[in-house]
């Protein structure tokens, strides 16, 4: 009667949607200010008002002009206007050419995986990794390998990944600024694994596509470099959107860039559009393409991030937590107080405190905590912690 696969997908709710739902109806129940809801990554600060200015000047053009259709990879003066800030931002030549439109990273993730993947190839994922990477490899019939990150800092430990490459291995994804953990990885860390993909290439004779997935690009802290990834290895595939950087999580609106470097790029391409027609993935919302042309220049917000930062580590250093530091991103990766994240994740519930266990994530014993939320949420928390430290 219908896909089995993805009726067993439907089902199955996502761990943070759940958790947040959760929240929804407990602050219906209790009032909003005696949730701690570190749930979910969508992001509190408002979008910038040039994005309302541009809806406003959209708004008195010809509708017709407006809402039609753009060309399927997007409008060829918006993805300019893309290129010329990564040009000048990156020291980088790419056009229009470079560029696919989508809605937002999730669309730019699948359409890449769905692009390169023939059979049942390996995907190499750094985990703990966003949980959503399994569905999109799954449902283009590729098959996940899951790597740990280096227990020590969580960049990517490059000895687990040289063990986990091998021919059949057809891309690897990366995220940095990093969820769940916050990392952001070095240009060492980032040189050894280019260094590792190079000479798999070579020993297999194969393409093994790098897929930065990089939604929180801008989103770092304390002038850390967030290193431009295809400088670093050649056959990298950038999936990017505004969701974060922007605020904009609702609009859907995000790209693929395909570089010069990376082999043969221009029929890479072709896959991309290819994928993109195949899913339906075609002219991302023209509306919001004309926003972000209007806004490609414009900086994220990140002060209200770094102050909640600031709160929350202040808070759990007082407590006797134990986290790793978060260089960039919104996200603050906790140990979890027992073993088991998922029986640590309840019982901070019954504290009203909403943190998400790492097993969605792909690890054990640790919990996320998404700080995008009031500073208020944040400081009025500080009992609920305490109380739960003290149960253990
Ligand atoms: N990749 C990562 C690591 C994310 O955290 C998210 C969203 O939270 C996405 C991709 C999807 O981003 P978008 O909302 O732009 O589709």
């Amino acid at each position: 009667m219908y896909n089995e696969a993805m009726h067993a997908m439907g089902v199955e709710p996502s761990v943070i949607r759940e958790l947040f739902a959760y929240g929804a109806k407990r602050k219906a129940e209790i009032g909003e200010d005696r949730v701690f809801d570190f749930s979910i990554g969508n992001p509190s600060v408002p979008a910038p008002v040039s994005v309302g200015r541009a809806l406003e000047e959209l708004a008195k053009l010809p509708p017709a002009q407006v809402h039609a259709y753009t060309q399927s990879a997007g409008d060829p003066t918006v993805r300019t206007a893309i290129a010329e800030n990564l040009n000048a931002r990156f020291g980088t030549d790419y056009t229009a050419a470079n560029l696919y439109l989508t809605c937002g990273a999730a669309a730019s993730l699948s359409i890449s995986l769905k692009a390169v993947l023939e059979g049942s190839e390996e995907v190499a994922v750094v985990a703990p990794f966003f949980p959503e990477y399994r569905t999109w490899i799954d449902s283009h019939g590729g098959v996940l390998v899951s790597v740990h990150a280096r227990e020590s800092d969580f960049q990517i430990d490059l000895d687990a990944m040289d063990a986990a490459i091998g021919p059949r291995t057809k891309a690897v994804i990366i995220n940095s600024p990093n969820n769940p953990v916050g990392t952001v990885y070095s240009r060492e860390n980032l040189e050894g694994l280019a260094r590792i993909l190079e000479r798999k290439q070579a020993e297999y004779g194969t393409a093994i596509f790098l897929i930065s997935d990089e939604p929180y690009r801008e989103l770092v802290y304390d002038g850390l470099e967030v290193p431009w990834v295809p400088d670093i290895y050649g056959n990298t595939i950038v999936c990017y959107s505004w969701s974060k950087s922007l605020s904009l999580p609702g609009e859907r609106v995000g790209y693929i860039l395909v570089p010069q470097s990376v082999a043969d790029w221009e029929n890479v391409y072709f896959a991309i559009a290819g994928a993109g027609r195949a899913l339906g993935f075609v002219c991302a919302p023209a509306v919001f393409q004309q926003v972000i042309a209007r806004c490609v220049n414009e900086p994220a917000d990140i002060a209200a991030y770094e102050r909640n930062r600031e709160l929350l580590t202040s808070m759990l250093d007082d407590l006797g937590y134990d986290y790793i530091a978060p260089q960039g991103a919104f996200y603050l990766w906790m140990r979890s107080l027992e073993p088991d994240a998922k029986a640590f994740s309840d019982r901070a519930k019954a504290h009203e405190l909403l943190l998400v266990a790492s097993d969605s994530f792909g690890v054990e014993g640790w919990a996320r905590l998404g700080y995008c939320i009031s500073p208020e949420t944040i400081m009025n928390s500080r009992d609920a912690f305490a109380a739960l430290k003290a149960e253990y």
